[in-house]
Parts: structure tokens; C-alpha cells; sequence
């Protein structure tokens, strides 16, 4: 047998039970030795798998040979990333994806069917509305929307055809947090899973699966890699709906390539230290901002007034990076404070080293008009602050003096 498919089977990935998240992070899911014997995983740039005979060939498809056969199905650097999420949210296993998107929408069909009934918070990600309510709706799937944290409405929700139950947690861009162990509670006697968009709170600040929670799905674009410079998905829970869930990423198609599988884990080694820097920053900053005469009100969930402060406190170690705010003012006063910033520049996104601002009213509800935003809760005045890894003074520092300026 060759190195390369020899010594990662050879030697099993590091068991972590028992040790901290910074420590899961930097080692968890990763076998004691490389090819070559590398200190880091390799990239296994590869599209393909060769066999080195027909016998070879043989032995493998009669299932008595665990190796790979086509990158579609399957790459040595994508299957690390996925040990090391699964690793992280304390679950048996791990899908990776191309996006986010691609990990929520892959998900989500591979749990329903025509008839189905899927209940979501209605402040869940715009993109994942999107999907269930536009694009499901289309093939025979119902789905209820409910005010955020609302379990009443969750209860009346729910009838014998309901699948899933959808929430991220904390939500964008007001940071509600859901309870977590009533809603497993309610879903688990009526026989409901559970799928929790966990981008904002990250394995660092908050475990889902912890709280009785199926499927807990990253956008790994934002803290998990953490950089800015690549796109990707993780979704995490027990092996036997994970299996059915990377069956049908086969077959869709929205798989991570093995380039960008090397980012993500390469970024998830030190979420720990950014993680605990954004928690810092962004207490600091939303405790400052709170004081501020320009501001009219801030959503941290780390925050006291945060209205579910509470929830927040028990359910999460810290509270992320991400600090929302209302201004006193117009729109253009708004985009002003935003000019006069120099540290954070203007960006969607969110969880990596760089500091972003965006005003929603002029990127993710654009299109809408001022009317159309206020019934959806976008004031015109509302900016999102995500921190990244600079010095909290700095940023904090910054953005006061844009709001002294702007
Ligand atoms: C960014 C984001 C997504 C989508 O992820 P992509 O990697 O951009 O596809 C989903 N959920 C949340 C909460 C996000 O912030």
C-alpha cells in the first residue's frame, strides 16, 4: 500500500475527551502522523483515485477495502476538516461543503419530502427563508414561521407532518437567543429535529449538541476559517443522519474542494485565541457603545439589557464578536459614522481576523424600500460591527471617534 492511504489509517485520530476546545481545536481530528512524516496535514490536491490493479478494484467494491475512489465522494483533507468540527461540537460526525448555503440547503432536503412540514424563526438567516419559503414551497413542503424565541408559537406549530425545527443562534442581526433546552424539549416529544445555524456562536462560545440539539451547521466562511479568504460548510451530528446527509452532498454536488478543506482547518486551530480576542473586544465594545448620546440601542447578548440576557448567560461561555446598533439620525448620518471609520472596512461577512461594518439597509435589504425594511425590523439607522482580531482598543478607539466625527 502507498504512504499516503498507509499512514493516516494506520495511526486513528487523536482522542480529545476530556481535553479543553483550544487544545480539541488545535489536535482534534488529527491522526498522530503524516506522510512523509509532516507535522501538518498534507493537501491532497487530487480529483481522482487510482487503483492499482483489478483486484484491487475488486476487493474495494465488494466493501471489504476502506479507501477513496472519487473526489466527489470523499478526500483525505475534507475528511480532516470534518473530524476536527465534529471533534469540536462533541457529535459523531461531520459534512463539509462548498458554503454555508450549501450545508444548510443539502440538510434540509435531505430531512424532508413532499408533505413535509418545517417550522423556522423568522429572523433566521435571509438565505435560508429564502430557501424553505421560495424555493421548497415549490415541491410540496409547508413551513410556519415564528416570531423569534417564541416556543408557544412553536408548540401551535408543530402538527403530526413537522420535520425540522430551524433557528440560528444568536440570530443576525439582533443576536436572540433561542433557549435551547426547552426547544429540545418541545421537539423531542413531538418527535421534531432540531437544526441549529451556529456560525454566530462558534464551538468556542456555545455547544448545541450539548443541549440536546440533531444538527448544528457552520458557515464555515466566517469564524470556523476565520481569514476573510475562503468560502465553506460544515454540518454536525450523529453518524447515521450525517451519512444521509453526505449521501445526498454526493449527489448534489456541493462538496469542499481539498484547497479550501486545508484553510478551514488550518483557521479552526487558533479559534480558540480569536474567538476569546472577539469575545473580549466585542463586551468591551458594546459596553462603550451602550454609554454612547449617538446610540439609541445595542443588541449583544452579553450585554444585561439584552432581552435574553439570561438565556445568553447559561447557555453560552461568551458572546461573539458581533455588535449591533441603532444610531440616532438618518440613514445618510449612519453611512457617515461608517465613512469616518478607519479601521473596519465596509464588508458583508462576518468572524475573521479583519474588523467589518455594514449598514443592512444598504446591503442585505438594499432592494427593499424604508417601508418594506421597517416591517421586517431594518431600521435605516441600524449597523453591524464584527470585530476581528486587532487590538480592542484600537477598534473601540476607531469607532468612537467615528461616532464623534460622522
Ligand atoms: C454567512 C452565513 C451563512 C451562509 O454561509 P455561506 O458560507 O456564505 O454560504 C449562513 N448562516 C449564517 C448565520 C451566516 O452568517
Amino acid at each position: 500500500m502507498s504512504e499516503t492511504t498507509r499512514h493516516p489509517r494506520s495511526l486513528p485520530p487523536m482522542e480529545v475527551q476530556g481535553y479543553g476546545q483550544d487544545t480539541v481545536a488545535v489536535q482534534g481530528g488529527e491522526p498522530r502522523s503524516y506522510p512523509h512524516d509532516a507535522l501538518t496535514a498534507p493537501i491532497v490536491q487530487t480529483a481522482t483515485y487510482s487503483f492499482r490493479d483489478t483486484a484491487e478494484l475488486v476487493h474495494y467494491m465488494e466493501g471489504r477495502a476502506e479507501r477513496e475512489e472519487y473526489g466527489r465522494y470523499g478526500n483525505p483533507s475534507v475528511k480532516l476538516v470534518e473530524r476536527k468540527l465534529a471533534a469540536l461540537e462533541g457529535t459523531e460526525d461531520a459534512a463539509a461543503f462548498s458554503c454555508g448555503m450549501a450545508a444548510i440547503t443539502t440538510t434540509i432536503l435531505a430531512l424532508v419530502k413532499s408533505g413535509s412540514h418545517v417550522v423556522l424563526f423568522n429572523d433566521c438567516y435571509r438565505r435560508t427563508r429564502q430557501f424553505v419559503t421560495q424555493f421548497l414551497s415549490r415541491f410540496g413542503v409547508e413551513y410556519t414561521l415564528i416570531p423569534p424565541g417564541d416556543l408557544q408559537a412553536l408548540r401551535d406549530a408543530i402538527r403530526p407532518e413537522t420535520r425540522l425545527v430551524i433557528s440560528e443562534v444568536p440570530t443576525n442581526p439582533y443576536q436572540n437567543i433561542v433557549d435551547l433546552e426547552k426547544l429540545a424539549e418541545i421537539c423531542q416529544a413531538h418527535k421534531v429535529k432540531t437544526l441549529i445555524d451556529s456560525t454566530f456562536a462558534t464551538p468556542i462560545n456555545m455547544q448545541p449538541a450539548a443541549h440536546g440539539m440533531d444538527l448544528i451547521v457552520h458557515s464555515a466562511t466566517k469564524y470556523l476559517a476565520g481569514h476573510n479568504d475562503v468560502l465553506g460548510g460544515l454540518v454536525a451530528g450523529n453518524r447515521g443522519i450525517v451519512s444521509m446527509i453526505r449521501e445526498l452532498r454526493d449527489v448534489l454536488g456541493g462538496v469542499c474542494d481539498p484547497h479550501s478543506a486545508y484553510l478551514i482547518q488550518r483557521g479552526m486551530k487558533t479559534l480558540g485565541l480569536r474567538v476569546q480576542r472577539q469575545n473580549d473586544t466585542g463586551l468591551r465594545l458594546a459596553r462603550r457603545l451602550e454609554a454612547h448620546p449617538r446610540i439609541k440601542q445595542v443588541w449583544y447578548p452579553g450585554l444585561e439589557s439584552h432581552p435574553q440576557y439570561a438565556a445568553a448567560a447559561r447557555l453560552m461561555t461568551g458572546f461573539g464578536g458581533v455588535v449591533t446598533v441603532e444610531l440616532h439620525g438618518t440613514l445618510e448620518q449612519a453611512g457617515a459614522f461608517i465613512d469616518a471609520c478607519k479601521l473596519p472596512r465596509i464588508a458583508p461577512s462576518l468572524g475573521g481576523v479583519e474588523s467589518l461594518i455594514e449598514q443592512p439597509a444598504l446591503m442585505s435589504y438594499f432592494e427593499l424600500s424604508p417601508e418594506q425594511r421597517k416591517a421586517v425590523g431594518i431600521s435605516d439607522t441600524l449597523v453591524r460591527i464584527a470585530v476581528g482580531v486587532e487590538d480592542p482598543e484600537d477598534v473601540i478607539q476607531d469607532i468612537l471617534q467615528a461616532l464623534d466625527a460622522g
